[in-house]
């Protein structure tokens, strides 16, 4: 059985490297195995990260308004609120003996990177933002009775570059105006560029329902996962499927960004995604997919064509990368969607913790994610060769 052999390196790993610490840790995570597969208890995790949860019955709908709940898990579903923003697992929670379980690659591909993204190894380097507005030219994208999402796509992309600009981040647009960019090319050049991360800014539409509101955001499927508009029952398919070396890091990217948009702007939360797209799967460098509001609602198209409105947008954007490029500095979670709505000039201000070693009750967690999905990278200067660590979370066996 390879996935016993993976998992016990994994152990022999970190117990060599963090010591007695483990026989504690043990105790922390206990994975319950289901027909083969691991999972966590929803109560597991609530204990290890210190926050509330609650299960809702199986056929619940989990209420418009999130923000004011830290983790909130639907029986038999997919969709559960983390930091108060509706974020979508891989897999649906069971029912097991009396537990709520959730999967461990959830746990560890999609809880822990968004309710501690300053943990994510190599987080936050950014010297370039890569924007890529999306279609363009002949693919207009969606059409509203405003105007073409090509179009609104590119000037909240055009608003967006001098405010990163005067954070000092380098900016590169993948188009700068109304013509088609093949999306290898778009990918090319975020790869191409020194520590970039890739924003791409679309709206969406809807044909089916025309009532459809609000912002979502997505990022690259785990490998063995199925993306969020999937059928989970069919993910047997998608085993095959490649991951993405940075897929932790795009998940913090993920949720600095989303907070910021659902925080600053009141608009309906349809949550953090997974995708395939192919900008997503083209690019090696974290990268997201930002659907800003729908072209096929009325309220809301007419809120799009607003060039203030879209200023909005471009700066609420831009605090979330400003955000996440903050992460490995102050090493504490980002701010939430409840802390924007709270305030907001500045971000509290807390005491630096000192990061560097694995607290005790974190040392389990090697278990789930490997080590250096936990030990934050030193990041004093860049290392052009040295390749990401692909230990860590792309090796931790990945069942179910
Ligand atoms: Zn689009």
């Amino acid at each position: 059985m390879p996935l016993l052999v993976k998992r016990c390196s994994i152990f022999v790993f970190a117990s060599f490297t963090v010591g007695t610490s483990i026989a504690i840790a043990a105790a922390e995570w206990q994975v319950i195995k289901v027909n083969g597969h691991d999972y966590l208890s929803v109560d597991n995790i609530s204990k290890f990260y210190e926050m509330p949860a609650e299960v809702v019955p199986s056929g619940s709908k989990i209420q418009k308004e999130t923000a004011d709940r830290p983790l909130e898990f639907v029986s038999g579903s997919r969709e559960a609120i983390i930091n108060g923003a509706r974020s979508w697992l891989c897999f649906p929670v069971i029912e097991h003996e009396g537990k709520s379980l959730v999967t461990r690659t959830d746990v560890a591909k999609t809880i822990e990177p968004l309710l501690r993204p300053h943990r994510v190894p190599n987080v936050g380097k950014v010297q370039t933002v890569v924007l890529d507005p999306g279609h363009g030219g002949y693919d207009k994208g969606q059409m509203s009775r405003f105007g073409a999402e090509k179009d609104f796509a590119l000037d909240v992309v055009r608003k967006l570059r001098p405010i990163l600009q005067a954070k000092g981040f380098k900016v590169v647009m993948t188009r700068e105006g109304d013509y088609f960019v093949p999306l290898e090319v778009r990918a090319q050049i975020a790869n191409s560029a020194r520590n970039s991360i890739f924003v791409s800014v679309h709206f969406n539409g809807s044909g089916d329902d025309p009532n459809a509101t609000g912002f979502e955001i997505f990022s690259f499927t785990p490998r063995g996962a199925p993306s969020t508009s999937d059928s989970a029952i069919s993910s047997k398919a998608y085993n095959m499927q490649p991951g993405s070396r940075v897929d932790a890091q795009s998940t913090a990217l993920s949720a600095c960004i989303y907070h910021s948009l659902v925080g600053h702007i009141p608009e309906y939360d349809r949550g953090i995604k997974r995708a395939r797209f192919a900008v997503l799967r083209l690019t090696k460098v974290p990268a997201v997919l930002i659907e800003g509001g729908f072209l096929t609602e009325r309220g809301e198209s007419k809120l799009i064509s607003n060039k203030d409105w879209r200023e909005k947008l471009a700066g609420a954007i831009a605090v979330g990368i400003e955000n996440y490029q903050a992460l490995p500095i102050k090493k504490q979670p980002p701010m939430i969607v409840a802390d924007y709505r709270r305030e907001t000039k500045s971000a509290p201000v807390e005491p630096v913790k000192q990061e560097g070693s694995v607290k005790e009750a974190d040392a389990s967690l090697l278990q789930l994610v490997g080590r250096s999905a936990l030990l934050a990278q030193p990041q004093t200067q860049p290392q052009p060769a040295t390749p990401a660590p692909t230990a860590s979370l792309e090796t931790a066996p990945i069942v179910p």
